[in-house]
């Protein structure tokens, strides 16, 4: 009898592994053709000061629509791409893009940063400073408004290599962020040898500051940390005036999240930045 229930257990778990399997390799089919297709855009999301509003610069956000398939979220395509080697050449055209807009802006005047996310898989693919170096020539930006976000699973692989790699594209001038911080299991040490300049809260920890004081607790020990570190904090996901107020009290400098504005594409950008009006510059300038 137990034979039998385990062999049930067994197919059933090989059904839908293979569904799986099947499910990804067709997502995988479907993203090889992507960029070619030109079905890829980036959406880009302001960053703010959290006391004043004003914006200091923008995160570059990839989006996938497919004729028939719709709107494809990165969270399920990403891992795709990672995982078939594709986020080599799409994080490079990420990059490309990211920087040509951001170029754009500096252009009419407007020094605004702009990051963009980089996944671990990159620096295994080849992205290193060399080609990050060509990249910053090709559009003649100045690495110093560059960010890049790194997911704090990133500094679990605490060896050497990682260390030296990062450390070899932060000596071109650019910025490190470790993104989604307080998700992974990071300590105080692992931090210290990473050559990183500032941390992205995750939303998770914003979304019930506001009803949650244990929330409250955890942003407040991730900010006195970022400070003895002398770290910059961003904190994720804000969606109310409720949540800037509590996050500017506690010391956060900066914001990003739907309350200032939901990611947009780059012709948007412009006109945005010029009807940007914060309501509370008043009242806290
Ligand atoms: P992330 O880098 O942590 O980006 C922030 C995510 O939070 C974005 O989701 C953004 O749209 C969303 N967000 C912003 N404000 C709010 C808010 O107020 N409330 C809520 N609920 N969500 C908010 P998105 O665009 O779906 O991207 C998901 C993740 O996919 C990103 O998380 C990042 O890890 C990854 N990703 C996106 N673009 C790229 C890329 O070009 N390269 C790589 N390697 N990863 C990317
Ligand atoms: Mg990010
Ligand atoms: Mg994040
Ligand atoms: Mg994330």
């Amino acid at each position: 009898r137990a034979k039998q229930s385990g062999r049930n257990q067994f197919m059933f778990f090989t059904k839908s592994l293979q569904e799986h399997a099947a499910e990804l390799m067709e997502t995988e089919q479907h993203l090889r053709n992507a960029l070619e297709l030109n079905q890829l855009s980036l959406h880009f999301q302001p960053l703010v000061r959290s006391r004043t509003g004003r914006v200091t610069g923008f995160e570059a956000l990839l989006r996938w629509h497919h004729p028939t398939l719709g709107n494809i979220p990165p969270d399920k395509f990403i891992p795709v791409a990672e995982e078939s080697g594709l986020i080599g050449p799409i994080g490079e055209w990420v990059l490309d893009t990211a920087l040509m807009n951001a170029k754009s802006w500096h252009n009419q005047g407007q020094k605004l940063y702009i990051s963009v996310n980089l996944s671990r898989r990159q620096l295994d693919l080849g992205m290193n400073e060399k080609r990050l170096g060509a990249l910053l020539s090709k559009h003649q930006f100045d690495p110093s408004y560059l960010v890049l976000e790194i997911t704090e699973s990133l500094l679990l692989d605490n060896s050497d290599t990682t260390i030296i790699r990062l450390e070899s594209i932060k000596n071109l001038g650019v910025h490190l962020a470790i993104d989604d911080f307080g998700t992974g299991y990071s300590s105080l040490s692992y931090l210290k040898r990473f050559p990183i300049d500032s941390l992205k809260i995750d939303k998770e920890f914003v979304r019930d500051l506001t009803s949650d004081s244990d929330d409250v607790e955890l942003v407040t020990a991730i900010i006195a940390m970022a400070r003895s570190l002398k770290l910059r904090l961003i904190a994720e996901g804000v969606e109310t005036e409720e949540q800037r107020r509590i996050l500017l009290r506690l010391g956060c400098e900066f914001l990003q999240g739907y309350y200032f504005a939901k990611p947009m594409p780059g012709h948007e950008v412009q006109n945005w930045l010029i009807n940007y009006e914060p309501e509370y510059l008043s009242v806290n300038a």
